[in-house]
């Protein structure tokens, strides 16, 4: 525990259960002195996001569909007429069709489905550092979370990697706009972790296993580690830091042929 974020409110988007890497982070900034609001989809996980962000003292617990304008409307006004300023914000929302989440890509993506994806994972962060931008205190910082399959082709990662790559365009384009404000904005590259949405990846277990026998540091990415790099660069030890693209996958993203003893029979 420490004060590095001290005096610092900020929303987190993207808690679902206590697998979710934005809880990891929620943990970590809280422990550093954060105040937090968080939003979430749906009742069913209301029934799970609630009582966590109780446990972090959380008065401002609203839910908040990013593809809906009003919902989003609603949700960033109650945070306004309560806080009045913000000085970050946590994106960690994605969301793909299953059927685009394997085999071929060039097969399994219609123009409904990578709509729907590039919408809920790529704009979704457009337009909330758009509205958090005009409540958030210089100073302030925005991340966003994203995985190596914008830049390498991962089997069945397929729309999702595109709409990574959409965001982590994105990224640098408001860092460069939210700049003039003084206001950072970077992406954390986290390597694969188990939760919800991994589950929702054909051959979800190889990611993790592959990871695991191709990094550098020969295990998973820890959940703690994303959030060691989302307090740095949430809180004013990331100064100067911004339209980054900052991998934490235990060096997984480097390697470019597997040691002899990694590669499978
Ligand atoms: P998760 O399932 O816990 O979180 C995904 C969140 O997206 C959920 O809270 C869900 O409610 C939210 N969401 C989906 N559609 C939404 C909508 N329309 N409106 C609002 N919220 C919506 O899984 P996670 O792995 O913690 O994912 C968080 C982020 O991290 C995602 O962007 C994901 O792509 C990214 N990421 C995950 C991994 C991994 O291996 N788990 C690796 C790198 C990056």
């Amino acid at each position: 525990t420490g004060d590095l974020m001290k005096g610092k409110r900020g929303l987190v988007m993207g808690v679902a259960n206590k697998n979710s890497i934005a809880w990891a982070i929620a943990q970590q900034l809280h422990a550093q002195g954060a105040e937090m609001a968080f939003t979430y989809v749906g009742e069913g996980l209301e029934r799970r996001v609630r009582p966590l962000a109780e446990s972090l003292g959380a008065e401002v617990i609203i839910p908040c569909d990013v593809t809906d304008d009003t919902s989003m409307d609603e949700a960033f006004k109650t945070i306004e007429d309560k806080w009045g300023k913000i000085d970050f914000l946590v994106h960690a929302i994605a969301f793909a069709d299953k059927e685009a989440l394997k085999g071929s890509f060039v097969a399994n993506t219609s123009r409904e489905v990578f709509a729907r994806a590039m919408d809920v994972s790529a704009f979704s962060f457009v337009d909330a550092a758009n509205r958090a931008s005009k409540i958030m205190n210089p100073g302030g910082s925005m991340i966003t979370l994203t995985y190596l399959g914008s830049e390498r082709v991962i089997p069945n990662y397929n729309m999702m990697g595109v709409a990574k790559a959409a965001l982590e365009a994105a990224t640098r384009y408001i860092a460069r706009d939210l700049g003039k404000e003084g206001i950072r904005v970077n992406a954390i590259s986290a390597g694969a972790i188990k939760t919800l949405s991994l589950g929702g990846i054909a051959g979800a277990r190889s990611l993790l296993s592959e990871g695991r026998a191709w990094a550098p540091l020969r295990e998973d990415t820890d959940p703690v580690g994303v959030a060691g790099a989302a307090l740095y660069l949430l809180s004013d030890l990331g100064k100067s830091c911004t339209g980054e693209t900052h991998h934490v996958d235990a060096g997984f993203h480097i390697v470019g042929m597997p040691e002899e003893d990694a590669i499978r029979g």
